[in-house]
C-alpha cells in the first residue's frame, strides 16, 4: 500500500485528495498547521489509514515511516489570507518547500508541487503557456504568494538537478468546490455562500475582469496523471480550465442557480488584480491526455449544494 504524505491536507485541495486517496485504499499522512483551514473538513474522516500531524511546515520535521509521494498543498492561497499573512506566507513557499524537499530526499519520495497561475502576474500573453515567464510587481501587495511561488518552482527544480528527487511542478488555475473554508475569500464560495443567504454579491471593480475556472475533481484526476509520468518529467505543466468568463458572468449565474434575491454590490478593485486568466492547456493535453469534464453549470450545482448543507448544518 501506498503512503502518501498531503501537506497542507486540511485545505480546500488537500481535504478533496485526501478523501480521494483514501476511497483507493492508500497511507495518508497529513501534515497541516490549520492555518487557512478548519478542522471540520477532518472530522468526517474515521480511516485507521489516515494520521494527522499538526505541524507548520517552516519548521523542520521528520515522519517516523517510509513515504512514497508528497503532494504539497500547504500555502495560504486566498488573496486575503496571503495579504494579511506575507512574510508567513514566503517562509511556508520557501522555508516549508525546502523541508518538504528534505524529506523527499531522505525517503526517495516523488513530489508534487502546487504552483499556480500568480506565476504569470498580470499576463502579457493571454492564454497563458508554460513558457510564458510572466509579468509579476515584486513590490505589489500579491508579491509574497507570487514571487514566494516562483522561488518555490526554482527550489523544486534545483532538488531535481541536484539530488534527482522526482519533482512535478503543477500550475494550477483558478479551482474551486467543495470543503474550501466559507471563510476563504475567494470569488465561487464567496458569491455563492452570499446567495445562498440572500446577501449582496461583492463585485471587486467592474467585473469585466477574467478567470477560468475548474472544478476540483478534474484538478484531482490531473494530479494523479503527473504523478504517473516518468522521473525526468519536472513540468512545469499548466492545470486548469481553459473556458474563460467574466467575474459579472460568474455572479449572474450563481444569482440565476440559486434563484437569490440578492442584488449584486461594486467595491473597489484591488491593486495588482489580474485583468484576465486563462490557461493553454494544449501541453497537460498531450503529456497527460487529460483536459477537464465538468462544465461550470455541473460544478456549481455541486458546489453549490455542498454550501447549501454546510450553512444549514451551523
Ligand atoms: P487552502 O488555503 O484551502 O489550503 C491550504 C492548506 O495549507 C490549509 O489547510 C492551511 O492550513 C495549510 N497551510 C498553510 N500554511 C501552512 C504551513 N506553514 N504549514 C502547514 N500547513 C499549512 O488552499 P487551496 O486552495 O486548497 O490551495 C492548496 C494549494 O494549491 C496551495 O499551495 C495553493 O497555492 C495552490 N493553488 C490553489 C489554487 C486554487 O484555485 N485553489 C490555484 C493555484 C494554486
Ligand atoms: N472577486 C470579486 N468578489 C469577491 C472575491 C473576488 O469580484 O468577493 C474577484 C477578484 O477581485 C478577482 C477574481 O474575483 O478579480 C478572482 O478572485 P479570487 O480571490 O477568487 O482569486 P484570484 O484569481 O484573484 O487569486
Amino acid at each position: 500500500m501506498k503512503t502518501i504524505l498531503i501537506a497542507g491536507g486540511a485545505g480546500f485541495i488537500g481535504t478533496n485528495l485526501c478523501k480521494r486517496f483514501l476511497n483507493e485504499g492508500y497511507k495518508i499522512i497529513c501534515v497541516d498547521n490549520f492555518h487557512t483551514s478548519n478542522k471540520r473538513n477532518l472530522k468526517k474522516i474515521s480511516s485507521e489509514n489516515f494520521k494527522l500531524i499538526e505541524h507548520d511546515i517552516t519548521k523542520p520535521f521528520d515522519i517516523d515511516e517510509g513515504i512514497d509521494e508528497i503532494y504539497n498543498l500547504a500555502s495560504p492561497a486566498s488573496p486575503r489570507h496571503y495579504q494579511s499573512n506575507p512574510l508567513q506566507t514566503i517562509k511556508t513557499n520557501v522555508h516549508g518547500v525546502f523541508n518538504l524537499l528534505d524529506l523527499a530526499v531522505k525517503y526517495d519520495a516523488e513530489f508534487l508541487q502546487s504552483s499556480t497561475s500568480e506565476i504569470y502576474g498580470e499576463p502579457l500573453e493571454h492564454p497563458q503557456k508554460e513558457s510564458y515567464w510572466g509579468n509579476v510587481n515584486p513590490n505589489g501587495i500579491r508579491s509574497s504568494y507570487d514571487e514566494s511561488k516562483r522561488c518555490a518552482e526554482s527550489i523544486c527544480l534545483n532538488y531535481y538537478n541536484e539530488y534527482g528527487v522526482n519533482v512535478k511542478i503543477c500550475r494550477i488555475f483558478n479551482t474551486y468546490g467543495p470543503y474550501m473554508d466559507p471563510s476563504d475569500g475567494r470569488v465561487v464560495t464567496n458569491f455563492i455562500i452570499q446567495a445562498l443567504k440572500g446577501e449582496d454579491l461583492t463585485i471587486y471593480g467592474e467585473g469585466t475582469q477574467t478567470r477560468s475556472f475548474c472544478h476540483v475533481d478534474d484538478l484531482l484526476d490531473a494530479f494523479i496523471k503527473v504523478m504517473a509520468t516518468e522521473t525526468e518529467f519536472t513540468g512545469p505543466i499548466n492545470l486548469g480550465n481553459p473556458i474563460e468568463f467574466t467575474i459579472s458572468d460568474l455572479a449572474n449565474k450563481v444569482i440565476e442557480k440559486i434563484d437569490s434575491k440578492s442584488k449584486i454590490i461594486y467595491l473597489p478593485l484591488p491593486q495588482d488584480d489580474p485583468s484576465k486568466r486563462k490557461p493553454d492547456i494544449s501541453f497537460a493535453r498531450e503529456k497527460l491526455k487529460w483536459q477537464p469534464k465538468i462544465t461550470l453549470d455541473e460544478g456549481l450545482d455541486n458546489t453549490i449544494s455542498y454550501y447549501d448543507n454546510l450553512i444549514n448544518s451551523f
